[in-house]
This record gives C-alpha cells, structure tokens and sequence, in this order.
C-alpha cells in the first residue's frame, strides 16, 4: 500500500530528475538539498533504488557520493537495490552496489534473490555479475603476511586489480588473457597463479563451498599458467627481445587457430586438461561436467565450461559473442562481409589471420596467398589489418 508522505519540492524535484534519467537536472537538484538522501517516496523507496531501477550509472554513483545507503531497505516488497539493479538489466550497476557493500542473499517478500530476480527476467549478465562478486576484502588474505612467511602471496599494491580480475565473468581463454592484459597483471603470473590455487582450496575448504567459484579459480589459475608456459616458450627462442615480450599474443594466436576440420582444438584440449586436473573429483559439477564432454553430441567444452559456471541461457540462438574473445553483445562488426562480430579493433586484429581467409570480400587477392597460411609476418598483419578495419561499424 501507497503511503501518504510529505516530500519537500526539492525531494520531489530529486526523484522527478532520476526517473527521467536527467543528470544534470539531479545533480542541480542535489546541490540543493542540504539533509539526508536516504528518504523515501510513498512507496518506501529511496533515490538510490530509483536510480538503481533506471539502471542509470551516473546517478547511482552521485547518490552513493552524497552518502546513500546502499544497504537501507524500506520498500514494501523487501527490494533491495540490488533487486532493483537486476531489474534494470544493467551488470554494471549491479557492479556498483555491489561494491559498496550490498549483501546478494537478502531476499524479497516472494523469496527471490537479485539473481533469482535477474534470472527471471533473462537478464543474464547481470546474474553472472552477481553469482561472480567477492567482496574485496575477501582477497586481503593473499596481500597480507601470514605467519612463518616472510612476504604476502601478492603484492598489496595490486590487490585491486587482482579483485576486478577474478570477478570478471567472460570464461573464454582469449578473453582471460586479454583481462589479465587489461589490469595489467601479466607482469605477476606466476605470483596470481599461486592465489588462485590457494583461493581454489579455500574456497572448497568452507563449511559453505561454492563449487561453481571453486572451479571458476581453478580455471583462472590453469589459463594463467598455459599463458606462463607461452611466456617460457617464447623466451627460450632466439627471437629478437621485442617479439620476446609478445607471449600473449603468441597465447591467443595458438588459441584461435583452426584445426583441418575447422574447430579451435587447443581451446578445446586445454579446457577438457584443465577440468581433468581439478582436485576435487567428488564434486557434483565436476562429475556434471565430464559427463557432458563424454556426450557423442558433446558440446565445445567452452561452452560446457560457461554454462556449468554461469549457467544456462534463455534465447540462445539471440546471442552474439565476439569471435575473438567470447565477450557477449560485441559493439563492432567486420564491414566486409558482417558475418562476424568484435569488442573492438584490437579483438577483430586479433582474429584476422584466421578470418581473412573466411571474410566474403578479401581486400585484395594478392594477399591471400595460401602459401602464407597462419604463418604471416607481424608486419603484413597489420597492413592488412589497417586497411580492412578503416570502415568498422557498429
Ligand atoms: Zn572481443
Ligand atoms: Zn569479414
């Protein structure tokens, strides 16, 4: 039931400006407001479950500024603003209260989760958003001393990065590498290698495992040492010191190549080699997820992978992932022949000595000489790459 309240014009003014998605226009009638921003409408709703509802970033991080509290729940069907930002279908501001400390667990009156609110309305990303969160604090553990050591697992300076790292949820191997690229942790393999272990057993440790985040850290720390051996591999050839420094292209190179009958097989060995080798075999997922690749009809294994982890989506056939990295809803695709969709220029460089030889229109016929195969120098690449990729469209 609507309760009757007495908001002031410039309340009123706060809630009108949010619901209408006007920044500016809230951010005139904040500086305005001189007392509290945790007050309610008529139906028991703060301004930071409105914005939340609108899915609206900017607002959501204006009023967690002023002091919203991000745990304060009035509402009378018991929605938290996580309820509301699962709703609103943005993964970015499920992020946000997230971060500043909501709990997930909390239930409405009907019983539901965020996610189980999330999931309900196939917002799916923002499921995985959640389901994937820890809390920060959580991973102080491995930046600390711990006793009869004489130095933290990781450095403390990186704990941050380390954080946005493991909460990530694209599984794929590409896209695990180019986030370890983009937190620029590539520098500390081999020390996030031995977290993740550690996180892997501590996790199943608990009194409350989570299998699925158990081995979603077993995972991350198996693709962190595959990137470790390309590292090695590459340092024990000799090439100059410039292509030394490339493992991670070298990585994701051997990740997209094709087989002869057209199917990425190291994604699929490694992925089938990493589940194999998680320690605990007792697991239901674990057995779940063997089951599924000893299947005739089997699935590629990356798919079985991001399914047992982020589980099972509605509308399958709707989704488009980047063929580089497996990031869902990619904002570019290729403008000869837009079969193929990327996250960005560097993904569709990435991709191009294989597409080129796929793409409807190649540029020009000189260079696709089959005699060149995967095997094109760095250089041919990106001319290539440079002339194909003036006319990108989203
Ligand atoms: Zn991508
Ligand atoms: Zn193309």
């Amino acid at each position: 039931m609507a309760k009757e309240v007495a908001l002031t014009e410039t309340q009123k003014e706060i809630f009108d400006k949010i619901s209408k998605n006007d920044v500016d226009g809230l951010k005139a009638a904040l500086s305005q407001h001189k007392t509290t921003i945790n007050f309610v409408d008529e139906n028991e709703t703060t301004p930071l479950q409105h914005a939340c509802y609108k899915g609206n970033k900017e607002a959501v991080q204006m009023l967690l500024d002023m002091g919203a509290e991000v745990t304060l729940s009035k509402h009378n069907g018991n929605y938290t603003c996580l309820h509301f930002a699962a709703l609103s279908g943005k993964p970015e501001v499920c992020l946000q209260v997230l971060e500043a400390g909501i709990d997930p667990n909390v239930l409405n009156v009907v019983n539901r989760t965020a996610a189980q609110m999330a999931a309900f309305v196939n917002n799916h990303a923002c499921v995985a958003t959640i389901n994937n969160f820890i809390p920060k604090s959580n991973l102080e553990y491995f930046t600390t001393v711990q006793t009869g050591q004489t130095e933290s697992i990781l450095p403390p300076e990186i704990l941050e990065k380390f954080h946005k790292f493991v909460i990530e949820i694209t599984l794929h191997p590409v896209r695990v590498a180019l986030n370890l690229q983009k937190h620029s942790l590539l520098k500390y393999l081999p020390k996030a290698r031995v977290a993740l272990q550690k996180m892997t057993e501590l996790e199943m440790k608990k009194s409350d495992a989570n299998e699925l985040m158990a081995l979603k850290y077993h995972y991350l720390g198996w693709i962190v040492g595959e990137l470790i051996k390309s590292e090695e591999h590459i340092k024990s050839r000799k090439d100059s010191e410039e292509s030394k420094s490339n493992f991670l292209e070298l990585f994701i190179k051997r990740a997209l190549k094709l087989d002869k009958t057209g199917k990425q097989d190291y994604i699929e060995w490694t992925i089938k080699d990493c589940i194999r080798e998680f320690p605990y075999r007792e697991t239901a997922i674990f057995r779940q997820i063997i089951a599924m690749f000893d299947r005739k009809d089997a699935e590629p294994a990356e798919s079985i992978l991001r399914t047992a982890i982020n589980g099972q989506r509605g509308f399958i056939n709707e989704i488009v992932n980047c063929s580089t990295c497996g990031e869902e809803k990619p904002g570019k695709k290729c403008s000869k022949c837009k079969e193929v969709q990327y996250c960005d220029r560097e993904c569709q460089r990435l991709h191009w000595f294989v597409h080129k030889k796929m793409c409807a229109r190649p540029i020009s016929t000189s260079n696709s000489n089959s005699s060149a195969k995967t095997q094109l120098n760095q250089q041919e690449i990106s001319e290539e790459v440079s002339m194909h990729l003036s006319s990108l469209q989203v």
